[in-house]
């Protein structure tokens, strides 16, 4: 972590500053380390770079493996492609002007994947997970000047609210107990005139009837097996490829068919072992973002993705 961070790191409890008494450094980067709150007097550990708010990854330990074994695939300057950037302008239809010297709050940053490109086009990105990602993010982008990681809860951040200037959340919040609730806590972090974004699976049509089936039973298994059984889907794309047959396959088992066979394998690891994995529809987003006093909504393609204004206090 930077010292820099401290401008708007604050205890998660009682949201009072915080003092930092690093340990080891190097460079600009406090390696090991503590943080104590002025206030309650909490103590909050440096860890290999990374300021930790929990101690534990309780639900979502899936994602501290998935993104330590997969920790390069989804990254464009690792793999030579734009389609994280696409996928972060596709949720937020947000150009690249709109990053430039902003604030930004990446919500399950997971392995970094959008973070980088938010730091390439010049935000300062503070990019939280509840899980063990955040070492996986560290070793991609947390050395960079303006990123900033903290292995932190959505349901206690340890940031005022009305902090950043613009917030997002692709994929993350559906992983999570209580979606609404942590949908309210991202939103109360966004200033007045900043923008929230999001990206939720969709409960539209009959796609996951049987994964959810599938999924009472691969949730349960030993992460490492499921790792070795999400690489069928490696081999498996050909036959999905193949017309008529691969649709219906595709419907009572689905794998990814990304044609990148790593970035296959780690969807399909991603899509069958969660704990939580809540769908949605459009009206229902919608609603959290009027509770949370948000207007200007757009609705973009591939459901659910929308993004919102905030220009009100929560209803
Ligand atoms: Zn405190």
């Amino acid at each position: 972590m930077k010292q820099t961070a401290l401008k708007f790191l604050v205890c998660p409890t009682c949201k009072d500053e915080l003092d930092l008494h690093a340990r080891v450094q190097h460079g600009a980067e406090i390696v090991e380390g503590s943080l104590s709150c002025r206030e309650c007097g909490a103590r909050y550990p440096v860890l290999r770079g990374i300021p930790r708010f929990v101690g534990r990854d309780a639900y979502a330990s899936s994602f501290g493996r998935q993104w330590n074994w997969f920790r390069t695939v989804q990254l464009d300057s690792f793999n030579g492609t734009h389609e994280s950037e696409q996928t972060l302008e596709a949720t937020t239809g947000w150009q690249d002007d709109d990053y430039s010297g902003r604030f930004v709050l990446d919500a399950g940053v997971g392995a970094g994947r959008f973070a980088a490109i938010v730091a390439k086009k010049g935000g300062e990105v503070i990019g939280i997970d509840l899980t063990t990602a955040v070492d996986a993010a560290y070793l991609n982008i947390g050395r960079q000047e303006n990123v900033h990681l903290v292995q932190a809860d959505i349901f206690a951040m340890p940031f005022r609210g009305g902090a950043f200037d613009l917030a997002y959340s692709i994929g993350v919040l559906h992983h999570t107990p209580d979606p609404r609730g942590a949908f309210g806590h991202v939103a109360a972090a966004v200033k007045q005139g900043g923008g929230f974004a999001v990206y939720l699976y969709a409960a539209y049509g009959p796609s996951h009837s049987c994964s959810d089936l599938i999924r009472k039973i691969t949730t349960r298994l030993p992460l490492r097996m499921m790792l070795a059984i999400a690489a069928i889907s490696i081999p498996l794309y050909s036959l999905y490829r193949v017309p008529g047959i691969g649709k219906v396959l595709q419907l009572l088992c689905p794998i990814s068919l990304h044609p990148n066979w790593r970035w296959r394998w780690l969807d399909t690891f991603d899509w069958y072992t969660p704990r939580y994995q809540w769908k949605f529809r459009y009206p229902e987003v919608f609603r959290w973002f009027r509770a949370n006093g948000f207007t200007d909504i757009e609705v973009f393609d591939d459901p659910i993705r929308m993004r919102g204004v905030r220009t009100g206090e929560r209803a």
